[in-house]
């Protein structure tokens, strides 16, 4: 666990005790800060009961307080602890904000922080990994796997060489005021949980503070495939010295692109650009990422190759809940004499409508509806692709298995949430692995080792 003396003394009060929060309440208990936690379950406040003082936050007289410290699933636009704590004077922070104030504290190191749209999670497994092959000690947190405070602080190395791998939703940037990231990106920003911000440039602004953080002599790096991204970098060249606010440029990789199995897609490119462009920052040489590309595995749930069975390709892309997210998955397997593609579509709409998918539909070879959307899809694919109703994956699955000819793609790819049948897009991701493996009779490979598991609050969404 990260612990600082820089909380020795102080008093914080805690709001959300899910897996980020519980982490910070213990690293400011174990640095000799006084703690008060609230959480609307019973189970984790009992977890802390004689450690902390367990106390409703909204009546509590915040007098004296350091800090709150608030889950990133807590809407700052509309929970009223906001006001509470501005009343006391009291700032509002997350557990980000604790391990950056805790830097000051921790052997010599480095942060990398990554954030975007699309394509965060891949993209810090990705630079952990390359990171990882080239010797370079590191540790992944923030909003992928355990939350940093959670994690054993790297030890002296090698003159402060080793590197914290940071994911970063907005929602935790929003809690976030002092990380200086010696490297961070930008992928990508399109409309996403509009709810939570005051209309599209709300949400965008919160993205570019990841940048407006970091001194004028770090490196920013920005994915700059849409006008919003390409904006940011311009205004961070303004405050910087040439060179240290970048366009990503994945075209350069293309080449080398299909020997890296787990990182195809257009979207996985840029991805890939950007982990490359990170690890070179942190003084990774290219004969170090090249073998690390190639072994990179990828991440469960995310156009993960399930298995290959009679030259034909399953791949459980169950993370791509919007057709945005879907979109990319479609462009992977162009249509070269005829279209490859057979695509399960459906669950719970977000959207209405095709969205970016639309373009793609040439690559298409039939498409397996399924879900509550299921008849909405069938309706806006019909007589544009064969389109066959199957409602259950398990029927998808078998019909596309039948239907797919040797070099073809069956994509689980739903541009849909997975509520309508699942508890989670992971679960909805597991049952098409078991589907497959029992149809095909492939044998899956072992579970990814990579816990992906989002603090309980974000609902398994990553703004
Ligand atoms: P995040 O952590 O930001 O949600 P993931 O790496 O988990 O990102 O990917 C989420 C979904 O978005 C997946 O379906 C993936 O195929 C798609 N995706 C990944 N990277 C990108 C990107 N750079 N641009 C657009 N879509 C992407």
């Amino acid at each position: 666990m990260i612990t600082s003396p820089a909380f020795s003394g102080k008093r914080y009060a805690i709001l959300g005790l899910a897996r980020s929060g519980m982490a910070a309440a213990e690293a400011l208990l174990a640095s000799g800060a006084q703690v008060t936690a609230w959480d609307r379950q019973e189970e984790p406040r009992e977890a802390l009961a004689g450690r902390a003082e367990i106390a409703d936050l909204l009546t509590l007289d915040l007098t004296g307080y350091d800090a709150v410290v608030v889950s990133p699933g807590v809407p700052l636009n509309t929970h009223p602890i906001v006001e509470r704590a501005a009343r006391f004077g009291v700032p509002v922070i997350g557990d980000i904000e604790l391990f950056a104030q805790a830097r000051a504290d921790l052997p010599p190191h480095r942060v990398i922080g990554i954030t975007g749209t699309n394509g965060k999670s891949t993209t810090t497994a990705l630079t952990t990994h390359i990171l990882e092959q080239a010797g370079v000690p590191c540790r992944m947190g923030g909003n992928i796997g355990l939350p940093i405070l959670g994690e054993d602080p790297l030890t002296p190395n090698n003159n402060g060489a080793g590197v914290y791998v940071l994911e970063l939703s907005s929602y935790q940037i929003d809690l976030t005021r002092s990380l200086a990231c010696e490297a961070a990106v930008l992928l990508n920003v399109t409309p996403d949980h509009l709810d939570r911000y005051d209309g599209f440039e709300g949400y965008a602004f919160s993205k570019s503070r990841l940048m407006a953080m970091q001194g004028t002599g770090q490196f920013a790096v920005f994915g700059c495939q849409d006008a919003t991204t390409r904006a940011f970098r311009e205004a961070a060249a303004e405050r910087r010295p040439h060179g240290l606010a970048v366009c990503l440029e994945p075209q350069k990789l293309a080449d080398m692109q299909q020997d890296w199995p787990a990182l195809q897609g257009p979207h996985n490119l840029q991805n890939a650009a950007a982990a490359i462009t990170l690890a070179e920052a942190m003084g990774v040489t290219p004969d170090q990422w090249e073998p690390a590309m190639q072994s990179f595995a990828g991440l469960p749930h995310r156009m993960e190759v399930v298995c290959t069975h009679d030259d034909v390709l399953f791949i459980n892309d169950s993370k791509a809940t919007n057709a945005a997210s879907a979109a990319p998955a479609l462009a992977a397997w162009p249509a070269g004499s005829s279209p490859r593609i057979h695509w399960i579509v459906g669950g719970l709409a977000k959207e209405d409508g095709l969205g970016e998918c639309e373009g793609q539909l040439p690559n298409v070879a039939a498409a397996y509806t399924i879900g509550e959307a299921g008849p909405r899809f069938a309706e806006l694919l019909q007589g544009r692709v064969p389109v066959e109703q199957c409602e259950l994956i398990c029927e998808a699955v078998k019909q596309a298995a039948e239907a797919a000819k040797p070099g073809d793609v069956v994509l689980l790819a739903p541009a849909c949430a997975s509520f309508d049948q699942f508890r989670d897009f992971e679960k909805r991701g597991e049952h098409f692995r078991q589907i497959v493996g029992a149809i095909t009779g492939c044998d899956l490979p072992e579970g990814h080792e990579l816990s992906l598991a989002k603090p309980l609050f974000a609902g398994g969404q990553t703004p």
